[in-house]
């Protein structure tokens, strides 16, 4: 089989195994696997403008840059996921005292999640490899990805998710027809539940932090915003420092991806200043970052932003890493913090779900600690719609009176 990679190389021992070699992490030692691809040959035959202006309107743009071959579905919901919108919002910034504020809406994405650029790819990855059975374990976005990508080409999906999902999520990975098995467990247990069921039933794995193309389809993310933002950015030196907010620490490990493949390719001279963000109640890479190691010890997660929730995050040494080598840092803020950016979002026409306000949460915080200065340009990521999680959008916000059809009625309201 020809590979459009050149191969994988562990993040914890630097071992190097061919595209046949390894299917997900290091055998030695467990590490998250890059997948590097052949950096020369991309640069002999592309430039960045050939990039630029192409009309597909999707992460597919990218396919010269992805480790994946076409895997066909136009016209359908698969070429629809990435490329997703960045507002400018004036009046955050100034809120905030900040001169150029970007908002990089996740939502629209066609299951509503970032996770569809993970997904996308490892539906193609399968397609490529003959997998007829795809599974994931997910605290919900991820699993709906995954089963709504497989829906959209006719692939077969399985996904282990908590019982606790919110109710919305479940129904996705119900309405697309995905396997669905709900687990009287939280994430962990679905996690390793879904990987003993893997080898049990020879089925590919799409888990976040272990199958290693889920990056490679996060890293897109990384490349829109060089083209959306970075390639425009005003001449004076002035780097972006972009907020993402970290549950696995596998969202912020592609972006960081992205950038780095296009640093390799001489595209990018700076790679942007990353900032991690983890609710307070579920901080274990914040956690190890602080303590200046990469030693990443299990917290009891406990957040109502439930796509963040992770006790042991599957990715955290790269999400260490991805703050560390780009002079960023990681913040952690209450669930408080994250349902008031929920109202704050909102106010710019933003809904955002809990997990997805956090990085907001956790700029209103930078900004309080002279983290980013006023004229740094700063992204933030908001990585999932807030129709995901009505329950915790109604805490973020006071409910609407009821009132008797009358005029009477609404008179006594709006005075
Ligand atoms: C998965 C997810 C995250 C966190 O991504 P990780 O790779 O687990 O760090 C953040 N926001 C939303 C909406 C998500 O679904
Ligand atoms: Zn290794």
């Amino acid at each position: 089989m020809q590979h459009k990679f050149s191969h994988y190389t562990c993040s914890l021992c630097g071992a190097a195994y061919g595209p046949e070699e390894v299917t997900y992490t290091c055998p030695k030692d467990g590490g998250n696997l890059d997948v590097i691809l052949n950096y020369d040959a991309i640069k002999a035959q592309f430039t960045p403008k050939k990039f630029m202006d192409l009309p597909e309107a999707s992460l597919w743009r990218y396919l010269n840059l992805l480790p994946v071959t076409d895997p066909g579905g136009i016209g359908t919901p698969l070429r629809r996921a990435g490329w997703t919108p960045v507002y400018k919002s004036q009046r955050l910034a100034q809120k905030l005292g900040l001169q150029d504020l970007w908002i990089k809406d996740e939502s629209p994405n066609p299951t509503a999640s970032f996770k569809d650029r993970a997904s996308a790819i490892v539906v193609a990855r399968a397609a490529e490899i003959g997998a007829e059975v795809t599974v994931a374990a997910s605290t919900g976005n991820a699993g709906a990805a995954l089963a709504g990508m497989a829906a959209a080409v006719g692939a077969k999906a399985v996904i282990f998710a908590p019982k606790t999902a919110p109710p919305a999520k479940i129904a996705q990975l119900i309405v697309f027809g995905a396997k669905v098995l709900l687990v009287d467990g939280n994430y962990d247990q679905a996690f390793d539940l879904s990987i003993a069921a893997t080898e049990a039933f020879g089925w590919y794995n799409r888990n976040t932090g272990f199958n290693p193309f889920t990056a490679e389809g996060k890293k897109t993310a990384g490349f829109e915003i060089w083209e959306q933002v970075i390639r425009r950015l005003p001449e004076n030196g002035k780097n972006l420092t972009v907020f993402i907010p970290v549950g696995d620490g596998n969202i912020i490990s592609g972006v960081h991806k992205g950038f780095k493949d296009l640093h390799a390719l001489g595209w990018l001279p700076q790679v942007p200043r990353i900032i991690g963000v983890q609710s307070t109640g579920s901080a274990a890479i914040a956690n190890a970052f602080h303590r200046g190691d990469e030693d990443i010890q299990a917290v009891q997660a406990d957040t109502l932003a439930d796509s963040i929730s992770v006790d042991l995050p599957r990715d955290g040494v790269r999400a260490v890493r991805a703050a560390r080598e780009t002079g960023g840092t990681y913040l952690t803020v209450p669930d408080e913090a994250i349902l008031a950016a929920i109202a704050e979002l909102g106010r710019v026409g933003i809904f955002a779900e809990p997990a997805a306000s956090t990085a907001y949460a956790g700029l209103v915080r930078a900004v309080e600690e002279d983290l980013v200065a006023p004229d740094d340009p700063v992204l933030v990521l908001n990585t999932g719609s807030g129709l995901k999680d009505v329950k915790a959008a109604m805490q973020a916000v006071s409910a609407a009176p009821i009132i008797e059809p009358s005029l009477e009625a609404v008179k006594k309201v709006i005075e």
